[in-house]
């Protein structure tokens, strides 16, 4: 069974995850696993993964069977577990809660080669609406904070097998780096009562010089403070701060954008491994006047050492306007 822990001194929550690694040897970095093999999460195998709680697929097909374009499982190795009740505790001085919520992956396409830069746009938009959907669902059970959704694609990046796939973790708390957004938009927005992301949405636009790209209703830029080289975030113009409040229309224009921004980064960087992650409001809190809802696209190219780790700093080598003039440059 899994446990969430609060930090007392600064208030962080760790989840101690019983069901993966559990001796030192488990954490033996292994070589990086040669390309092929079995793959679970190739059509034909859907009986090898948990079964599935969502999927897109062709009409008279059954679940867990081929003719799926996009499928939803539990994770089958998960940090959280999504049965009981959260049963906060107290341990002497300490606070713990049990391991409580839900830790999906979303199989992103059938094909085994086809990553997020290279599937059709209709597959993207397809990805997009199934993290909306699963958001939804998730909203409606009382035991969840907050849902994040993120992907790790590369070894490097924490991604454990190559078919492209983003994963969802239902969480009964609102996580600490969120809180700290969530507050510090609160601050600006009581001070200066305007949003902080559309005031630096609109200067990025005017200014022109870390937007790697834009359209109708989105924009992709590098970020005044980025943390890694060739960072990129993607924000609505419109101010929504929950992400399931975007007009159906508009995912397409947001599935346009996003893949043209891993295209750039995938020319500039080569198959660099990457993580994205969405922030959105927390589950509960729609609306929201002073948060925006918002991509981060965070390149692994620089480790997290002992400078990063014990300061919280972060030392990136490559200024954010250098980065997208690079981006946007680059030929597609
Ligand atoms: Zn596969
Ligand atoms: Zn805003």
């Amino acid at each position: 069974m899994p446990e969430l822990r609060k930090d007392p001194i600064i208030g962080r929550w760790v989840i101690i995850a019983t069901e993966r690694g559990k001796r030192p040897h488990d954490f033996v970095i292994e070589e990086e696993v040669v390309k092929g093999g079995f793959c679970p999460f190739c059509p034909g195998n859907e009986h090898t993964t948990p079964p599935e709680i969502f999927a897109y697929r062709e009409p008279g097909t059954e679940p867990n069977t081929p003719g799926w374009s996009l499928r939803v499982v539990h994770n089958k190795f998960p940090a959280l577990i999504p049965q009981g009740d959260l049963d906060r505790q107290g341990e002497g001085m300490f606070d713990k809660m049990a391991g409580i919520g839900t830790h999906e992956v979303i199989i992103e396409n059938p094909d085994h080669m086809t990553t997020l830069t290279n599937i059709p746009i209709d597959g993207f938009v397809g990805v997009l609406s199934a993290y909306r959907e699963r958001i939804r669902t998730l909203a409606e059970d009382p035991r969840f904070k907050y849902v994040l959704i993120f992907k790790n694609m590369g070894r490097a990046a924490g991604a454990s097998l190559e078919h492209s796939h983003s994963q969802l973790i239902g969480l009964p708390i609102v996580p600490e780096l969120v809180m700290e957004e969530l507050n510090g938009s609160k601050f600006y927005y009581n001070w200066k009562e305007r949003c902080v992301f559309c005031d630096m949405i609109r200067q990025e636009l005017q200014q022109k010089v870390r937007v790697v790209k834009e359209n109708e209703e989105f924009v992709a830029i590098c970020p005044f403070a980025p943390r890694s080289p060739f960072e990129v975030w993607i924000l609505p113009k419109m101010h929504y701060s929950s992400y399931d409040q975007l007009p159906e229309g508009s995912y397409r224009l947001l599935a346009e954008i996003f893949r043209e921004t891993l295209q750039r980064l995938e020319k500039s960087l080569g198959k660099a491994p990457y993580n994205f992650i969405l922030h959105i409001a927390p589950i509960g809190e729609s609306g929201l006047p002073y948060y925006h809802w918002h991509f981060e696209i965070m390149p692994k190219l620089t480790l997290m050492a002992g400078f990063e780790w014990g300061s919280g700093f972060f030392i990136n080598p490559t200024p954010p306007e250098d980065a997208a003039q690079y981006l946007r440059e680059v030929e597609l």
